[in-house]
């Protein structure tokens, strides 16, 4: 039986065809802002971390009602006093209990990932979605880590959100950018998303990808290569100067290029008394971008007019398969 999946154009990422017309007129290059939302509540989870590290804080702020990682509105706040937009990222974890199987219970490392877990329909959640869809930022699905295997759950994670937003959404980032090429991005097409912005590393900043967004399928569903995701730069809690410098040396080389470049701050991150000097940083790259003609926005704005989900390719997969999973959070 023929699958419906649209045919990878190329045997490697090197090789596949570009949008060298994704910039905004009169821009230099272009900046696209994203925030993975993993875990908004410090809450339980960090019980765990509490057994390494600062125990006496990490105890008092998981039990108190204090929410350190709530960070929406300051991030809201921050970007509107910078005149930009972003995406913001939301994950539909499965229930440990409920969706896996059971031999999957015991293991330590899905209990931490299982007891940080929210829920997108939760009143508090579903406010701060529609605030941010109203105020203008873009809403899309953070794939849950089983979910870039597994195409019918993230068909479900994606209408789940679509739920609660009123409306579609356009793309979206995996967790822990874990990728299966082609299979996650057929997925991505199939289910009706435009772009991911998941092809990158959690430990390396650059343009590893190229300078433009690609075309996998050679149509319009686009991947937003991740040129630097926050924890891999150096930590601006002990050198600022040289986060800010790797910053700014991506910047030139974007502005050269003419490139799509694309930038991932945790929410939490901009807790500046667990996080310090990242929200700075954030800023510092926003205002040196504009300084530098950037346009700045999330990478829905770069997207062509969503294709109906009916007119999409059907061409059968080629053989070409390789994985890529990055140790993130
Ligand atoms: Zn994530």
């Amino acid at each position: 039986m023929t699958a419906k999946r649209p045919a990878l154009a190329a045997e490697s990422i090197e090789g596949l065809p570009r949008e060298q017309d994704a910039l905004p007129d009169d821009s230099t290059f272009a900046l696209c802002l994203t925030h993975d939302v993993d875990r908004p509540y410090k809450g339980i989870r960090s019980l765990y971390y509490a057994t390494r590290e600062r125990p006496a804080y990490h105890l008092r702020t998981a039990l108190s009602t204090a929410n350190p990682y709530w960070q929406f509105e300051e991030i809201m706040a921050l970007e509107d006093e910078l005149g930009v937009r972003s995406a913001f990222y939301f994950l539909n974890e499965q229930h440990l209990l409920a969706d896996r199987p059971i031999r999957e219970w015991f293991a330590p490392a899905n209990w931490v990932q299982h007891l940080g877990r929210y829920d997108v329909t939760a009143p508090d959640l579903v406010d701060v979605i529609r605030d941010l869809d109203d105020g203008g930022w873009e809403v899309g699905l953070h794939g849950s880590y089983h979910s870039a295997n597994d195409p019918e759950r993230l068909r479900e994670e994606k209408t789940v959100l679509e739920n609660v937003l009123g409306d579609s959404v356009t793309g979206g980032r995996q967790h822990y950018l874990k990728l299966s090429v082609p299979e996650t991005w057929q997925y991505h097409h199939t289910i009706g998303l435009a772009y991911d912005a998941t092809l990158g590393s959690s430990t390396e900043c650059g343009f590893h990808a190229g300078y433009h967004p690609l075309r996998p399928f050679d149509d319009d569903f686009l991947v937003f290569p991740l040129t630097i995701m926050e924890q891999a730069l150096p930590d601006p809690a002990s050198a600022f100067v040289a986060a800010r410098e790797t910053c700014e040396r991506l910047l030139l080389e974007a502005a050269d290029n003419g490139a799509v470049m694309t930038v991932l701050w945790h929410p939490r991150y901009f807790n500046e008394r667990e996080f310090p000097g990242y929200r700075d940083l954030y800023q510092w790259l926003v205002e040196r971008a504009s300084e530098l003609g950037a346009w700045i926005g999330p990478p829905r704005a770069l997207c062509a007019d969503r294709p109906a989900q009916a007119s999409r390719a059907d061409a059968t997969a080629n053989e070409v398969h390789f994985t890529y999973e990055r140790a993130n959070p």
